[in-house]
Parts: C-alpha cells; structure tokens; sequence
C-alpha cells in the first residue's frame, strides 16, 4: 500500500472514531430514562420482551425445548405431570397460549390424539409448528398396525430424543438466526447428556437377569425402550389409553406372568393405578407372588423442581426403578 493510500485509510478510521465517540457520548449526557432503558436493551439481549416464546404440549417436550433454548426462550407447556396426552382436550386459552406463540413444539405420531386439528390450524395461521418427531427415520418408528400408524413414545430411546433435540434446535435456528450459535451450543451439551444416559441404561439394564427382562405397565409407552434397552414389553392396554382394559387381556396377562414367574410390574404417573392392582390381584389369585415394582414415568415427567421433574432425571428414575425391582 502507498503512503498516501495508507494516511487516507488512517484518517478514515480517525473520523469515524471521532462520530462514534461523538454519538455515544451524546447518549450518555442526553441520559434520560428513554434512552438509559435502548442501552440497557442493546446490551441485555437476553431482555423478557426479546425471548422466543415458545408453547409446547407435554412436559416432556417443555424440558427438551428449556434445554436447547436456554435464557433465549420463554416456554409455556400446556401438559403439566400426571397428564395424560392421548385424552387431553385443549381448552380455550391453550388454543391462545398456541395461537400467542412464536414456534409451538408437539410429540406427533397422533401422540396429541384430540388436538390434531389445532395444530393445523395454528399453522395455517402463520405460526411455526414443528412436531419433534418428525425427523426420525421410518425405519427407526414401531408400527403399531398395517394402517401406518407408528407408536409415538419415541422419547424412552435417549437415541430418539437426540433426533428430537435436533429438530427443536432447527426450529428455534430457523425463526431466531442471530443466536444460532448459542442453540448449537445448548444442543451439543444436550446430546453428550442423552448419550450419557443411553450408557448408563444399557449398563443397568444387563444388571436384570435374562428371564425377568420384561416390563409390565398399564399401557405400551415403553416400547421403545424396550427395544433400545433389550427388554421385552407387555401392556394391558395397547398404544393409546383410549380404550377399556378388558378382563380377558388381564386374565392373560395374568397367565404369562405366573407361568414366567415374572417378579414385578408397574404403576405409571399419567394412568389410573387400578388396572395394575387388578393384574396384580389376579396373579396372586394365580398362587404367583408378583409385586408393583414401584411407579415410573410414562407420559409425562415429574413435578417442576423435582429431579424427576427434568427428562432425565425422570428415565433414570424408571432405569433404577426397573433395575432395582427384576434384578
Ligand atoms: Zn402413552
């Protein structure tokens, strides 16, 4: 560069340090409250006004999406624990709380079964409707019939639910640009903590001899986990909770865990515990001693505040439990 190019770049940068100097000194004496607050503004982006509000629909999903937004979110979820998603009917202000939303989160796969609608309509009306299983592969989806219908508790496969931190980071990228790298961010740390839990289940797992290697429960969310974790599943109600358990499907269930000499079968949070007392009930008619191995969590996670109340404290809780109950 030539000496003269050189002395015009150098007064070049002199003058425009010289007006910003100027301006944000005139900020700082013009200091009334209106512009204190744009200052505090530029530099809180973090600001309550500026988060992406986000709506959810189980718990479950609310903990995937707090992970991976982290301080740059604000989400609301609509199934609190103990809900049961297949039943659930939206109320009028859930359709609010989703209409208000910048991006709403759903499971899918029918796992909302009554709110398949809404979030169609939601979406039509311009707001960003991701179901988070929607990126999982087929082949890696149970089918539950011939109809194509796929069972939809993916989130019991630590492995499943990495595909679904994905497409909640894609979503929160897609509508938030700027703080793409603080959801990439978020989101590797989620998925070192989900591989984490994948090893620590399998190492639990094999704690359970080969023969008690099922798992009883009032109805099938844990397919997936069974398959990831290397046991065998059995429900007195099918996929979805809405349908009658009848007393043939407990009287043959009944059966097999007598002639298999099954120890333990178990409670889930979002479902009534009487169908299990009656399998229970029925067994021990049988002359078989198989006790409740305790409750786990199907549906929905635990209490805000609780270590069940995060995903994963709620699948290590139904690791140990199960571990602790067939060994
Ligand atoms: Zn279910």
């Amino acid at each position: 560069m030539k000496d003269m190019e050189k002395s015009i770049l150098i007064a070049g940068i002199v003058i425009v340090a010289i007006i910003a100097g100027i301006s944000s000194a005139g900020l700082i004496q013009n200091g009334n409250d209106t512009n204190e607050m744009d200052v505090a503004n530029v530099e809180n982006p973090t600001d309550v006004s500026k988060k992406v509000v986000v709506t959810t629909t189980t718990n479950v999903i609310t903990d995937l999406v707090e992970h991976i937004g982290g301080d740059n979110v604000e989400v609301t979820g609509l199934m609190g624990p103990g809900v049961d998603p297949h039943l659930y009917r939206p109320s009028a202000s859930d359709v609010k709380k989703l209409q208000d939303a910048d991006i709403v989160f759903y499971n899918g796969l029918d796992l909302e079964g009554k709110m398949g609608d809404v979030f169609v309509k939601i979406g039509r009306e311009g707001t960003a409707v991701w179901a988070v299983s929607e990126n999982i592969p087929e082949g890696s989806l149970l089918s539950l019939d011939t109809a194509g219908h796929f069972d939809p508790h993916i989130w019991w496969d630590a492995e499943l639910w990495m595909d679904a931190a994905k497409v909640v980071a894609t979503g929160l990228k897609q509508y938030d640009p700027e703080n793409s790298q603080t959801y990439d961010t978020n989101l590797e740390k989620f998925l070192i903590q989900l591989q984490n839990l994948d090893e620590y289940t399998l190492e639990k797992m094999d704690l359970i001899p080969g023969e008690q290697r099922v798992l009883v429960t009032a109805h099938d969310a844990f397919q997936y986990f069974g398959h990831a974790y290397g046991l065998e599943e059995m429900a007195i109600q099918g996929w979805s909770t809405d349908s009658e358990a009848g007393i043939r499907e407990i009287q043959n269930l009944a059966d097999e865990i007598t002639e298999r000499k099954i120890k333990a079968i178990f409670v889930e949070t979002s479902i009534s515990p009487a169908t299990i007392e009656a399998l229970k009930a029925a067994v021990q008619d049988k002359g078989h001693d198989v006790v409740i191995g305790g409750e786990l969590f199907s549906d929905a996670i635990g209490e805000k505040e609780t270590h069940e109340g995060t995903y994963i404290g709620a699948f290590t809780h139904n690791v140990d439990t199960i571990a602790e109950a067939l060994k």
